[in-house]
């Protein structure tokens, strides 16, 4: 759990120092807890489809944001394989799913997540477990950017320490297994935040490039404005 993994070089390398130290010391989460999160969190262990799915996790991110006091966070749930890359026949890469927020006036509003419902190749319903544990750590971004106000949210050995404190407060800490940041580098890449728009960042900046819009319509389905 100590001890620098390749990952978290990278994100040292570039990065602030503070957020990354930030990140990496806060293990739990500053939320009330809410009777209603642990039902919704169970109810969601024993859905399959992708609407049921996406219906009660609105519920439970509702609850969630709720408790912790944070902007709204909107789930989508695409029932669609997830996005994987091969490399000479093997699975390289694959992520589960996404997280972006809206910036305004330098603070993070409302989020988005957006879950992928199939396995990458043989495009199976993903396990109830893997899909709570997908949406509990996609709202630990969340928690990140507008709850502690980090302007990154890296995967730091505290990041995953949230994931758990989260999954253990709902009942479910069977989700979360300790020492998962070893075997981070295939299951949650370093991109499954979309950064926030450089001109939102920067009153009077430029747009960003065209390819980065492209990648943000084609990960949330909706043109930007
Ligand atoms: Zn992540």
């Amino acid at each position: 759990m100590n001890g620098a993994t390749p990952l978290a070089v990278t994100y040292a390398g570039h990065m602030a120092r503070s957020a990354y130290e930030r990140s990496k010391s806060v293990e739990s989460i500053a939320w009330k807890e809410h009777p209603l999160a642990r039902s919704l969190a169970l109810r969601l262990l024993e859905e399959s489809s992708g609407g049921a799915r996406q219906a009660i996790g609105q519920a439970l991110l509702d609850v969630l944001d709720d408790a912790a006091g944070l902007p709204p966070c909107k789930l989508t749930v695409a029932d669609r394989p997830q996005r994987h890359r091969k490399r000479e026949g093997r699975l390289e890469m694959k992520t589960y799913g996404y997280y972006r927020c809206d910036w305004d006036a330098g603070e993070a509003r409302r989020g988005s997540i957006r879950i992928y419902n199939l396995t990458a190749i043989r495009q199976q319903i993903l396990s109830p477990k893997v899909f709570l544990e997908t949406l509990l750590h996609e709202w630990v971004h969340h928690y990140d950017f507008a709850g502690l106000r980090l302007d990154r949210s890296p995967h730091t050995s505290g990041f995953f320490a949230r994931i758990r404190a989260v999954a253990e407060t709902l009942g479910v800490g069977f989700v979360a297994p300790p020492k998962r940041e070893a075997s981070i580098g295939s299951l949650h890449p370093v991109d499954d935040v979309v950064p926030p728009w450089p001109n939102r960042l920067r009153p009077g900046g430029t747009d960003p490039p065209k390819w980065i819009r492209d990648q943000i319509a084609a990960l949330f389905g909706r043109k930007e404005p």
